[in-house]
């Protein structure tokens, strides 16, 4: 579903947002939210009072458990119990399994069957609560995973060989992250064979609803979850079937609502809504919902324009085998980090496949158990829609992936794709000179400096992702960049003359330029800004490693470098920002000024404003606004800000101010790659500054404005929760009016 975010009156919405990650939620469809409000309205008794507005209030909780049964082909309503979501389902399942055999195991001192098998894509939840229980109860199972092959199908004849053992089988309909589809058939057949009789088997059918039609009777199965919120009800409300032959201990007890099996007041509207959303599923000729082949056209649509804005897009699951609303890859080049920007800055919701922890990317363990290369599984995308979106959806999210593709192309960050001729004039109209930070998709941080358009150098410690960094050179017309590689530099000794490489006792490597090469550049190129590039004496300093500068800080330091200048590298880490040019202290030791700065920015020992607070929220932003001389800094990098630009939406929720020139918002973009050239041009010259600092959540724009505020005379602040919290939906639903019914006697 599309929505315009953040309406004013007589405005136009700012951006349409499309939201294509319903595999992690959905919106709750106007249904469902009726059904809800009708349950919290007129049917607000408590299903458990034998008055009339309890009776009335239990008949509505009928009506949504026969729905849910006839949705999941269950042979009785009754096996339905209705609980928080999906993860309580897997819980109780496992529970009652594993206390059964907890019962058998203290019957006759042995298990006859003793192995849990699980998939090896399922949902995290499923093999945490086994072992979870399974410790809990100190039940002696053996706890295995059940491999996939390259498209994350199960591997049915490990199944099969340990059949006879197996007590309980876990398995997936649907994969939330690739949208395979399993075989779920012929693990009926499996356990329908003389081996399988005797072990239980839940069926985890969350991302099946809705997507593909489920019989779980049919099937066999013995427990089967579903989340309401997945497929466009509330969250807090799903079901759990089991079926009539399968062991059930309860894991919440009280007041012995659900028959028992679930105790506590039951969450009737979101049971309402979710048996609304299910009844339009059981009526598939006049549903809300898109019909299997308008949602494989949808599909390829999005494979399309995905293909074309992305030649190196890679899936990674073939898509013959998938449900038609999930599409799972990577783009060679481009890290999953900045397509998700890019994507985000569009307007487009989508989702990693990764998970992200201290910052380091961590493949996704679906992906890895299907053995794809690491940097698939590390830059893997999800884009998922859901059978209640409409074809317009996926037409507007088309335009907006196309301009997302434009963005990042003219960004050079497409490997293969070069800017069109008119991005490329712009592109080294702008050239950056100086030092600036360039990251190969696979996160080989680089440095990229560049003194004039012929002469430009890139220091690398690793070579893997040469090549595609090659490729973003020539495309911004650097195709004649000298590439530093630490680790090569000590056996070819190809440095430039000037240069010179320290190495520590660890192996790890810095790089210098203890003496000008400013001087050297040809004249009759672009004239060098003198505060752009370094003065003749200057040292410039790459650190790969944090070890390394303390290991050379501890150790004697050749001449042509000072402590101070490497404690004022040191003073930039770990932030991503290690690569700095300053100005080498042994030729300025004269200047006391250019000294005391250094001094003060690597001991972050500043004095003007130390106790201003760095953070800003969005209800003081008018007022920081409205500080003289502000400047706004867009930190995001150039392919985001070039789709959702920060001064219109400033313009638009800033209520404008009298219309003064002096009033208007100076917003700058300097994405944050760049924030090391910034530094050193205001090391440098030091200069009385207020800079706001906002990037998409918050984040690194208080990294940026934790270094600036290191900057003698530089007053800086970041925007807390950043353009995500800035942009956060304030349209408010209109008011209902009270029904007749709510005041009268019934
Ligand atoms: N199983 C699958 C396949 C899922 O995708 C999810 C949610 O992402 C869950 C279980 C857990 O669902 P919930 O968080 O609603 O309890």
């Amino acid at each position: 579903m599309s929505n315009g975010q953040n309406m004013k009156s007589n405005q136009q919405p700012l951006q349409t947002t499309i939201y294509l990650d319903c595999n992690a939620t959905t919106h709750t469809h106007p249904v469902a939210l009726q059904a809800a409000r009708e349950a919290m309205e007129l049917c607000f008794g408590n299903p458990s009072s034998t008055h009339l507005t309890g009776l009335h209030a239990k008949s509505f909780l009928e009506s949504a458990r026969v729905a849910a049964a006839q949705a999941v082909g269950a042979n009785d309503s009754e096996e339905i119990i209705f609980n928080s979501g999906a993860t309580e389902g897997i819980q109780s399942s496992v529970f009652s399994v594993l206390v059964h055999l907890l019962d058998e195991f203290r019957e006759s001192g042995r298990l006859k069957r003793w192995r849990v098998l699980y998939g090896a894509t399922e949902h995290k939840a499923v093999p945490a609560a086994i072992h979870h229980w399974a410790e809990v109860l100190r039940i002696p199972v053996e706890i295995e995973a059940i491999p996939v092959d390259k498209n994350g199908l199960l591997a049915l004849d490990f199944m099969e060989e340990r059949l006879k053992e197996c007590a309980l089988i876990c398995t997936m309909a649907v994969n939330n992250e690739t949208g395979v589809i399993q075989p779920l058939e012929k693990i009926s057949q499996l356990l329908k064979s003389q081996d399988g009789l005797g072990c239980f088997w839940f069926v985890d059918g969350v991302q099946a609803l809705g997507k593909i039609s489920i019989n779980l009777s049919q099937l066999g199965a013995h427990y089967s979850c579903f989340s309401g919120h997945k497929l466009n009800a509330p969250k807090g409300i799903g079901f759990l079937w089991v079926s009539q032959n399968a062991p059930y201990t309860p894991m919440i007890v009280g007041g012995g609502q659900e028959r028992g099996k679930r105790s506590g007041t039951e969450n009737l509207p979101g049971a309402a809504a979710f048996g609304r959303i299910l009844g339009e599923l059981n009526n598939p000729q006049q549903s809300i919902f898109l019909s299997h082949q308008m949602l494989e056209s949808c599909r390829q649509k999005l494979i399309s324009t995905l293909t074309k804005c992305f030649p190196t897009l890679i899936w990674n699951v073939d898509i013959e085998v998938c449900v038609p609303t999930t599409l799972n890859f990577s783009v060679e080049g481009i890290s999953s980090r900045e397509l998700m920007n890019a994507f985000d800055a569009a307007g487009v919701r989508v989702s990693g496949g990764s998970a992200c922890s201290s910052g380091k990317s961590t493949g996704s363990h679906v992906l890895i158990a299907m053995k794809l290369p690491k940097w698939r599984a590390e830059n893997a995308i999800r884009l998922s829609f859901g059978p209640a979106n409409t074809e317009s959806d996926i037409d507007l999210a088309c335009r907006a992936i196309q301009q997302a593709g434009e963005a990042l192309r003219a960004s050079c960050m497409i490997p293969n794709l070069p800017a069109r001729a008119e991005q490329l004039a712009e592109l080294t109209q702008h050239l950056d000179t100086g030092v600036s930070e360039l990251r190969s998709s696979e996160g080989t941080r680089t440095w990229l400096m560049i003194c004039d358009p012929k002469t430009s150098f890139l220091v690398s410690d690793c070579d893997r992702a040469l090549t595609e960094l090659k490729n973003k050179l020539a495309c911004r017309g650097l195709a004649h960049t000298q590439i530093l590689q630490l680790d090569a530099l000590s056996q070819h000794s190809a440095l430039p003359p000037e240069w010179r490489q320290l190495k520590s006792a660890s192996g790890t490597s810095l790089l210098f330029l203890p003496s000008a090469h400013a001087s050297q550049s040809p004249t009759d190129q672009k004239p060098m800004q003198s505060a752009d590039m370094p003065k003749k004496g200057s040292a410039i300093l790459f650190s790969p490693e944090r070890q390394c500068l303390e290991e050379l800080l501890n150790g004697s330091l050749p001449q042509f470098i000072t402590n101070r200048t490497l404690l004022a590298c040191f003073a930039c880490e770990p932030t991503a920002l290690t690569a700095y040019e300053f100005i080498d202290s042994t030729v300025h030791h004269q200047s006391s000024v250019a000294s005391s700065v250094l001094t003060g920015f690597a001991t972050h020992n500043s004095t003007s404003h130390i106790n201003s607070r760095i953070e800003c929220t969005k209800e003081e932003l008018s007022k920081k606004l409205s500080l003289e001389n502000l400047v706004v800094l867009d930190v995001r990098e150039a392919f985001e800000s070039a789709t959702s630009h920060l001064d219109e939406i400033l313009e638009q929720i800033i209520p404008r101010r009298a219309g003064k020139d002096e009033n208007q918002i100076n917003v700058k973009i300097l994405p944050l790659s760049r924030l090391p050239q910034f530094i050193l041009e205001r090391l440098n010259q030091p200069r009385e500054e207020r800079i706001l600092c906002v990037c998409r959540s918050g984040q690194r724009s208080l990294q940026a404005a934790e270094l600036l505020r290191r900057l003698p005379g530089c007053e800086s602040f970041s925007l807390k929760g950043g353009l995500a919290d800035l942009l956060l939906p304030t349209l408010s639903l209109p008011p209902r009016s009270v029904p007749q019914r709510f005041h009268g006697k019934e």
